[in-house]
């Protein structure tokens, strides 16, 4: 990294950023917008059983995911603890994939790699361009929609972005 790159911990530091949600509304992995809204009952027996503690519940207690301090490792848990037919494990995980958003530091002229750096799958590479930082791209054909990016990001740049219609808005 360049002399201008931004510390990560020192970053989140100074913004406060690990208080702050992620603003999309993603349900667990396995399951769907339909079938959360036809099975859930609210229990809430996925919540602590995500040992990654992403899993919350939204106003009506169904579940949702943040993946502002961490990522889905796809351990399954959430899905042995629900009693009831919300997820499909016959399905893939996620129908979103990452993207990344404007105010990513790189294309701002700040040094920045961080989302590179986290992703498990390779995803992400990062486009050398003249007169100012590599910027990253992510393939969608190899993001599973972990949101270890999106947790490591220290400008908040990346969301998910839908794979298919239901995702964005789950
Ligand atoms: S698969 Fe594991 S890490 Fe991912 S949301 Fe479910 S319990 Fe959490
Ligand atoms: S998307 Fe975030 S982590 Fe990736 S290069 Fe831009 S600022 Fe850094
Ligand atoms: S969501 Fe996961 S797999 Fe996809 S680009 Fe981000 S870190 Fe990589």
């Amino acid at each position: 990294m360049g002399e201008n790159a931004i510390d990560l911990g020192r970053r989140r530091f100074l913004t406060g950023r690990s208080a702050q949600p992620q603003p999309q509304g993603v349900r667990p992995p396995w399951s769907r917008a339909a079938s959360v809204a036809a099975a859930c009952t609210s229990c809430g027996a996925c919540v602590p059983a995500c040992p990654q503690h992403i899993i919350a519940q939204d106003a009506g207690g169904r579940p949702i995911l943040s993946f502002a301090e961490s990522e889905c490792s796809f351990c399954g848990a959430c899905a042995e603890a629900c009693p009831e037919p919300v997820f499909d494990r016959l399905l893939p995980a996620f129908e979103h994939v990452a993207a990344v958003g404007a105010d990513c530091f790189a294309g701002r002229g700040i040094v920045c790699q961080s989302c590179g750096d986290a992703c498990p799958e390779s995803a992400i590479r990062f486009r050398p361009r003249l007169g100012g930082p590599a910027l990253p791209e992510i393939a969608a054909d190899r993001c599973n929609g972990c949101g270890a990016c999106i947790a490591a990001c220290p400008a908040q740049a990346i969301a998910v972005s839908a794979h298919s219609a239901e995702a964005a808005h789950a």
